[in-house]
């Protein structure tokens, strides 16, 4: 396999489970190059997920772990740097595809892997299947000095963040944002900025980051999505999500360009 003598580094996954080990300083680490002989030892599959640097990257699949440490990849948060995190979450989501891609979706056939693409082949009728991802916007709506953040029945107590859903086929990013917005807290934005991307694999989010401003409406919450949603100051947020996530991006963005009066 490639690699196989060069620096690596391996995301060790049982199901969706990730190998928790740690360094002195509590960041999450990959296994390396000198773990090898435990990777042949516990891997019933590698996926070679391709190169960072001179560093090779894999995603491997054991059946069990006895004795070790799993999470699922929220074990990471606080943890892990955005690299990792984005390399962990490629890991999980090229794992958990190839998993549910065995069998051809159309026709029912065997699948095999195509030898230079991620994807798989039906041996039948031919059909190719690719990873697929599922496009969502993120939004931080504003109004001058405040902001508008909503907290969902799951979140931790106290935590509030920016608005998200799932693009739906036909629509437009765009139309998906006024759509999503409105259906979540009933209010009217424009003014669309967008900001940057993430990928989110939970389980296979593209997430696309938007700053809106407000432009009419009263906040009338979608009940059995939304528990709270209100309007804060800049100057006095409530907690909000860690650096790992788009969602702090983009409000930090915010208070940064207030800052700058730009
Ligand atoms: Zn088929």
């Amino acid at each position: 396999m490639p690699g196989s003598t060069g620096p690596a580094w391996y995301f060790v996954f049982v199901g969706n489970q990730l190998l928790m080990r740690f360094d002195d300083e509590g960041q999450w680490q990959p296994l390396t190059e000198a773990d090898r002989e435990f990777i042949e030892r516990v891997s019933s599959r590698n996926h070679y997920m391709g190169s960072l640097g001179e560093r090779h990257c894999y995603a491997v699949e054991a059946d069990s772990l006895p004795g070790e440490e799993l999470a699922g990849l929220r074990g990471l948060f606080g943890h892990a740097d955005k690299l990792m995190f984005s390399l962990a979450g490629r890991a999980v989501q090229v794992i958990d595809w190839y998993r549910g891609h065995q069998f051809c979706g159309r026709c029912g056939g065997r699948n095999h892997e195509h030898d230079r693409d991620r994807a798989m082949v039906c041996d039948d009728c031919g059909i190719h299947a690719y990873p697929r991802l599922s496009p969502s916007i993120i939004v931080l709506i504003h109004k001058d000095d405040q902001v508008l953040l909503a907290r969902n029945h799951r979140f931790a107590e106290g935590m509030y963040s920016t608005l998200a859903g799932f693009v739906e086929p036909g629509e437009s990013v765009e139309e998906t944002l006024v759509r999503e917005v409105k259906e979540e807290v009933g209010v009217n934005v424009h003014k669309l900025t967008y900001l940057g991307s993430q990928s989110w694999p939970f389980p296979n989010s593209l997430m696309l980051g938007f700053h809106a401003e407000y432009e009419s409406g009263d906040i009338v919450l979608q009940e059995e999505e939304i528990a709270d949603a209100r309007w804060f100051p800049c100057d006095d947020l409530p907690i909000i999500p860690g650096n790992v996530a788009i969602s702090r991006w983009l409000i930090d963005a915010y208070l940064h360009k207030l800052e700058s009066g730009n």
